[in-house]
């Protein structure tokens, strides 16, 4: 059964604020959390539901570990803080109820939402030695702030694609939950190419690690450095297998079809 456990009136006195008189006294600031549980627990268990006494004790350090000038950065660090600690979506909701306005008001609340998307993102390597490229990078992908539940698939070979490139390539599909946005994920995705020592040259050429966002959620970003579903997804067999032996249901928000239908698609069109 699904549920949510809410603790409210978290207290604590601090100096946030953007104007300087607000740094020389501390005045009151207070938290709500909501935890959204996916498994409430049924066997009365303290051990089966969460630390209240640890998620109370997160809010209350962002409060009043470090004077900043917006409660909306107290409510974002706050809510990705509770929600990687407890590994699920988590809301924050900071209170002013002292706001320096010119009128008087009764309180200002802001809200942050630190939800959990499901994201797909496909690894390749063409050069030196790549299960160990594929390998760090996951491990990489594994252990950053807001990142769980990640799978990979197995290691396949395939030709280069595109023209440019020619050294085989292996390449992997991950899948996990994620608190990043697109942006974060794709910086996450281009550090860790970073630190497989890629040099850029040029397009679709050797690589020591690439890495594409697939899918993020059901969600369609269509910018000039970023798209997402990747624009090339449905033409690669190399990105559409490996996705289908971890999540061959994942659906492509544009073309409404699974990975599997799309997969025997591209392949239908080989014949
Ligand atoms: P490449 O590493 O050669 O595949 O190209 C990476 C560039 O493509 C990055 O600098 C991104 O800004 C851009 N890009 C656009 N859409 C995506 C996506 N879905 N995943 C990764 N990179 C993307």
């Amino acid at each position: 059964m699904k549920g949510k456990i809410c603790v409210t009136g978290i207290k604590a006195e601090a100096r946030h604020g953007v104007y300087d008189f607000e740094a020389e006294t501390p005045h009151p600031f207070i938290a709500d959390i909501v935890l959204y549980r996916e498994d409430m627990p049924s066997d009365d268990q303290l051990s089966s539901t969460v630390d209240y006494e640890k998620a109370v004790n997160i809010a209350y350090r962002v409060l009043t570990e470090e004077r900043v000038n917006l409660i909306e950065t107290l409510a974002y660090r706050a809510a990705f803080e509770l929600a990687s600690t407890f590994g699920c979506d988590a809301d924050v909701i900071v209170h002013k109820p002292e706001a320096p306005l010119s009128r008087s008001v009764f309180d200002v609340s802001v809200t942050a939402c630190a939800k959990y998307k499901k994201v797909c993102l496909s690894l390749g390597s063409n050069m030196g030695e790549r299960a160990k490229y594929l390998d760090d990078a996951v491990q990489y992908i594994k252990q950053a702030a807001g990142n769980k539940d990640v799978r990979v698939s197995s290691y396949m070979k395939s030709a280069p694609y595109g023209g440019v490139a020619d050294g085989e390539f292996l390449n992997a599909c991950l899948i996990m939950h994620t608190l990043k946005s697109p942006r974060e994920l794709l910086s996450l995705c281009a550090e860790a190419e970073k630190r497989a020592g890629r040099v850029r040259k040029e397009r679709w050429g050797n690589r020591t690690l690439d890495i594409d966002i697939i899918f993020y959620g059901d969600e369609i970003i269509d910018e000039a450095d970023l798209t997402v579903p990747h624009i090339d997804m449905c033409n690669r067999e190399f990105v559409l297998a490996p996705l289908c032996e971890i999540a061959p249901g994942f659906v492509h928000p544009v073309y409404g079809k699974t990975a599997k239908q799309l997969l025997e698609e591209l392949r239908g069109r080989r014949e």
